[in-house]
Formats: C-alpha cells, sequence, structure tokens
C-alpha cells in the first residue's frame, strides 16, 4: 500500500465562513405531526420485535428493535409508533426507520424521561448517543476504545456552515460544562478545543487546551487538525480513534452539558441552511422532522429535480427525498435549483492534472478514479492510495473534465470496506 505524505495544497484558496458577530437567534420550526427516527439496524423479520405499530411512546423513551439490540433511538416526542420500515441510504445500505406520530397536546409540555445518568461513560452511551450534535458516545465507550485526546470542534468541518461557530458563541458557558461532564464520564487525560483563529472567544477553559484553526479550507478537516495541532499524520486507511483521538462536536459537548444538568435528552437541533441562490438560514428543528417542514417554514419553494444536499458544497450527498428526516449530526443542508445544479459529465479525463496538484495527501486521482470507475475497488487501494484520501472533495471541485469524483471515491471506500468485511 502506497502511503503519502502531507501536504501541497495549491490554489484556489477556499475559505471558511464565519459566523456573524452578533448572530441571531435561529428560526425555531415547530414540531411537524410526524417525526421520522432512523435506527442503525435492519428490520429482521425472523425475529419478534419489541416495538410494534400503535404502540404508545413517550417523550424520551428509549426504543430498540430486539433484545440484544445495540442501537437505539430515542422519541422526541409522547406519542404512537405509526410506522416501522426499512431505510436505505445513498450507498443502498438499509437500517430502519420509524414513524412517531405526534400527540400535539403533548408535544410542548410532555416533561422528558428522565434517565439514571451516572459519572461513567458507559451509563451516557445507554441514554445520550442520540443527542444533536451526536456525541460518539459509543466509540468512547467501545472495549476497544484507547482514546488518550479528545478534540472538541468549535469550527465548521464544510464551507457555508456555520453550526458550530454559532453553538460556541451561544452556549459557551454549557460548553465549558459539557467538556467538564467529558472528562469526568470518559477520564480521557487530554481535551482539547478548535476555534476559527479569527475568534475573539477568550480562554477560561481551565486545562483544555485551545487550536486556532486557519480559515482555509480544508483545515478543519480531522486529518488536519492531526496533523496542524497534534503532530500526528494519519496513516492511509486509519481514523484518528486508530490514533487515540476522538472528535466530537461543540453541539455535542453543549448537549451533554444539558442531559448531565436535567438528566433527560433533549431534541433540539441547529441547523444551517442554504437556499437557492445560497440565500442563508439558521433554523432549530427537532430530531425526525422532515426537511421539506423546514424548507416551508423558510419559504424556500422546492420543486421536482431540486437537488437536496445533506452536507456542504465539499463533502455532501445527495437525497433523493424531501422527507429525509432531520439527523443527530447534521450540520448543513442545501437547495440546489434544478437548473442550475452543477454538471457532472462522463466525458474522459483530460490529463489537466489540477486534482493532483490540490490533493493534500498527493493521491493519483486521474488514474485511481479510473480503476473505480472499473470497480476495481483493491487495486485502487492497494497501487493507487485510495486509503490516503482524506475526503476534502478538492478534486471534484476543480475538475476540468467535471468528473464526480469524490462521489466516487466514496463509493469506492463504502465497497472496499465491505469487500474487507467479506473476507
Ligand atoms: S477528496 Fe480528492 S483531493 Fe481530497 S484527499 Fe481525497 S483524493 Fe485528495
Ligand atoms: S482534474 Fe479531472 S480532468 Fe484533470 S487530471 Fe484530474 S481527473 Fe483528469
Amino acid at each position: 500500500m502506497i502511503k503519502r505524505s502531507f501536504f501541497t495544497l495549491s490554489q484556489p484558496r477556499l475559505i471558511y465562513d464565519p459566523v456573524e458577530p452578533d448572530p441571531k437567534k435561529p428560526e425555531s420550526i415547530p414540531i411537524p405531526p410526524n417525526l421520522i427516527l432512523l435506527v442503525n439496524e435492519p428490520l429482521d423479520n425472523t425475529r419478534q420485535a419489541l416495538i410494534k405499530i400503535g404502540d404508545a411512546v413517550k417523550k424520551g423513551e428509549k426504543l430498540c428493535l430486539y433484545n440484544n439490540s445495540t442501537e437505539y433511538t430515542i422519541s422526541p416526542v409522547a406519542g404512537t409508533l405509526a410506522n416501522i420500515d426499512t431505510f436505505l441510504d445513498d450507498f443502498g445500505s438499509t437500517s430502519t426507520h420509524l414513524v412517531i406520530k405526534n400527540d400535539q397536546v403533548q408535544a410542548n409540555e410532555a416533561e422528558s424521561e428522565t434517565y439514571d445518568l451516572k459519572d461513567d461513560i458507559v451509563s451516557a452511551d445507554q441514554y445520550l448517543r442520540t443527542l444533536p450534535g451526536a456525541p460518539p458516545l459509543k466509540i468512547l465507550a467501545g472495549d476497544d476504545a484507547k482514546i488518550n485526546t479528545i478534540v472538541i470542534t468549535c469550527t465548521d468541518t464544510d464551507l457555508l456552515s456555520t453550526t458550530h461557530q454559532y453553538v460556541m458563541h451561544k452556549f459557551w458557558e454549557m460548553l465549558k460544562k459539557g467538556a467538564q461532564v467529558l472528562k469526568t464520564i470518559t477520564e480521557v487525560p487530554k481535551i482539547c478545543v478548535t476555534i476559527p483563529e479569527n475568534s475573539n472567544i477568550q480562554g477560561g477553559l481551565d486545562s483544555i487546551l485551545l487550536f486556532k484553526t486557519s480559515l482555509e479550507y480544508p483545515s478543519n478537516l480531522p486529518a488536519m487538525i492531526l496533523k496542524d495541532h497534534l503532530n500526528l499524520i494519519l496513516p492511509a486507511g486509519k481514523t484518528p480513534e486508530d490514533m487515540g483521538v476522538c472528535f466530537i462536536s461543540a453541539e455535542a459537548v453543549v448537549s451533554l452539558g444539558k442531559a448531565y444538568k436535567t438528566k433527560s435528552a433533549h431534541f433540539e437541533k441547529i441547523l444551517t441552511v442554504i437556499g437557492k441562490k445560497e440565500a442563508r438560514y439558521r433554523v432549530q428543528a427537532t430530531i425526525g422532522t422532515p426537511l421539506s417542514k423546514i424548507f416551508n417554514a423558510v419559504r424556500i419553494q422546492t420543486n421536482e429535480q431540486d437537488r437536496i444536499v445533506i452536507g456542504g458544497p465539499m463533502k455532501g450527498f445527495s437525497t433523493y427525498t424531501l422527507d429525509h428526516p432531520v439527523q443527530p449530526d447534521m450540520d448543513i443542508v442545501m437547495i440546489q435549483d434544478k437548473n442550475i445544479i452543477p454538471e457532472v459529465s462522463d466525458d474522459p479525463c483530460v490529463n489537466c492534472g489540477k486534482c493532483l496538484r490540490i490533493c493534500p495527501t498527493n493521491v493519483p486521482v486521474n488514474i485511481l478514479v479510473r480503476y473505480l470507475e472499473a470497480d476495481q475497488y483493491e487495486e485502487a487501494a492497494d497501487k493507487y492510495d485510495l486509503d490516503s484520501c482524506i475526503e476534502c472533495g478538492l478534486c471534484a471541485y476543480v475538475c476540468t473534465a467535471k468528473i464526480p469524483l469524490f462521489q466516487y471515491i466514496r463509493l469506492g471506500k463504502h465497497e472496499l470496506l465491505k469487500l474487507r468485511a467479506d473476507v
């Protein structure tokens, strides 16, 4: 396997969006009549399920599919389980979606279930995985976890998003409390926080290290933070967790702080929404809200064949349905008018070399993509450095032939994981 060294980023310079100096409160989206929750486990008709259509659910109730299931979701409202069905993600992987019919009378009034939260990671992992920001409690509680550093990101990963920065500005005190909770329940010795280099947030973080990250994309990606601030090079095919580092978003830390204060979950997710012509909105929506409700609330007109992108312009992926629900880890959603969707093409590579010059990890993208197009995933990894890609999306951004390079890479990595799992 080839291992390429960092770092040779050349033009164009892409700058992260800063949050406004005095950001407005997000627009609050009403809780819809039906919420859609995803459980990361496929349905299995040979097993007796623990839940069924028609069941009453409480606000804050933990919902699992089967005895011994390790995956779960938490209901954000009191209501009735109206549907249970298979959910297919953009790679065709299956999980399960639950539709909760919201009991409108109780929606805003019902108290959320309280949990017996103890000062340990196992207890937090039992109830708090689906908090806004999706704290990586499963990783931190894993038997094999050897995490020695936690990085709290108050910086946004993709362009146009200001979600994490907004949370940092508005909830700095709760973020400090959440960081303290994190330290206590994980006992991880080193906790760091990233903030944008132009931020005027002042310290006050006790023993927590502050990293000021560059405003230039892709400085906020985990691999770059490891390199620039922790002096660690992410080896090909490895994750930050493999190196003992776990990343957690500012929103997840604030959520943990609130949850330990109230001994219950909350469900209001902050989202950056990019409308047509790049109009920007910030909303607060209950986890499980279909995106169509958000677009309606901020008066974005949607038409057939408009493209909905979950994520930002560099790393986002399209979804085929306006009913895609708000997820705990969803920071930004964009809608692109069907008439101005950036083109992709079937044209062949013209060997201009732009992708090679822009790639931060020196992946030979122009050759790699030929193997990916031919479904030769193992060869792509063994000879052409698929595993070294840090998924910044820059190659696709600059490609002269408009080849969807990043989509090929994501699909290639996904297929490779499946192949390796089958061995
Ligand atoms: S997405 Fe493209 S440019 Fe970015 S690291 Fe991967 S191959 Fe390189
Ligand atoms: S940027 Fe696109 S066209 Fe140019 S070498 Fe890379 S893959 Fe080929």
